[in-house]
Parts: structure tokens; C-alpha cells; sequence
């Protein structure tokens, strides 16, 4: 069973997880408008995975017995300054969700409600590679910043990144 603070924090953090989908699927907007199709395959698949992880959350809730409310999703940016500034933007939300699964870790423990303490283990794994590939971005951009093609290559890297929904490889090993 969850107690409701745990229950309204999970609830928080699905709204947070279906934003960063909607702030990558944004930002893949954006690239399609910079005709930077790879970059935007790229941040289409990392959207579809952000929802992955609030229907994970949402899965979670129903597990335990609690019940799942759905709060707002604010509009995202529309534009960014370059590709480096999407990315850069890309980062620093990353390390902001950081912070929030943190608190989240800190809200079961004092709730000694292990079985969620146990569960965020995997988010707080996750935000590891979430920091590290959008900032590899950031520093590969700089890197290849005046790069004749340099952009055009890492459209290419970035395109070959597969568009699909998480849960099926969970699933299929299930
Ligand atoms: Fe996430
Ligand atoms: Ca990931």
C-alpha cells in the first residue's frame, strides 16, 4: 500500500516524465524545421522513452494499490537558438529531473516505504545515462563546431538511434 504522500509525489512525477516527452517531441519539432532529421529521430525516440517511464510510474501506482491522477502538462518551448542551445537545454532539464527522483528517493525513505525505495533504484540508474547522452551532445557539437559537415555527420549518428516504444523489449522479456 502507498501512503499518500508517495501516491502525490508518483503522481507529480508522471505529469513531470509526459513533459519531458512533450519538451523532446518539441525540440524534435524544432530540428525538423532546421531540416536536422537525425537530430529530431533522435529526440523522437528519447520522447517516446519519457513516456515510457511515466506509464512505468503509472503501472507502479496501480501495483500498489494507489491511484493514478493526471495533473496538467505545460507548453513547451517552441524554438532554440542553435542545435547546441537545444541540447544544452536538453541537459540541464535532465539534471533537473536529477533532482527530482532524488527527492523522490528522499520522500519513500522517510515514508520507509521500501518497495518504492527499491523501484527508484531504476530512475536513479536511468538519470545517469540521460545526463551523460545529452551532454555528449552538447561537447560532440562544440567539438565539431566549425567542422566543415561536422553537423551533418552528427545528423547522421544521430538518426541511426531506433524509434521504438520501450516497453516492448520489457515485454518480450517478460
Ligand atoms: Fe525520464
Ligand atoms: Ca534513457
Amino acid at each position: 500500500m502507498l501512503s499518500k504522500k508517495v501516491e502525490d509525489a508518483i503522481n507529480k512525477q508522471i505529469v513531470a516524465e509526459i513533459y519531458s516527452a512533450y519538451l523532446y517531441l518539441g525540440m524534435a519539432a524544432y530540428f525538423e524545421a532546421e531540416a536536422l532529421k537525425g537530430f529530431a529521430q533522435w529526440l523522437k525516440a528519447q520522447a517516446f522513452e519519457e513516456l515510457y517511464h511515466a506509464i512505468k510510474f503509472y503501472d507502479f501506482i496501480n501495483a500498489r494499490g494507489g491511484r493514478v491522477v493526471l495533473g496538467a502538462i505545460d507548453e513547451p518551448p517552441k524554438n532554440w537558438d542553435s542545435p547546441i542551445a537545444a541540447f544544452k537545454a536538453a541537459h540541464d532539464h535532465e539534471v533537473k529531473v536529477t533532482g527530482m527522483i532524488n527527492a523522490l528517493v528522499d520522500i519513500a525513505q522517510s515514508e520507509k516505504d521500501k518497495a518504492t525505495e527499491s523501484f527508484l533504484t531504476w530512475y536513479v540508474d536511468e538519470q545517469v545515462e540521460e545526463e551523460e547522452q545529452t551532454i555528449d551532445v552538447v561537447n560532440n557539437l562544440k567539438i565539431m563546431k566549425d567542422a566543415p559537415g561536422g553537423l551533418f555527420m552528427m545528423d547522421q549518428k544521430l538518426g541511426q538511434r531506433a524509434y521504438i516504444w520501450p516497453g516492448a523489449a520489457v515485454a518480450a522479456a517478460k
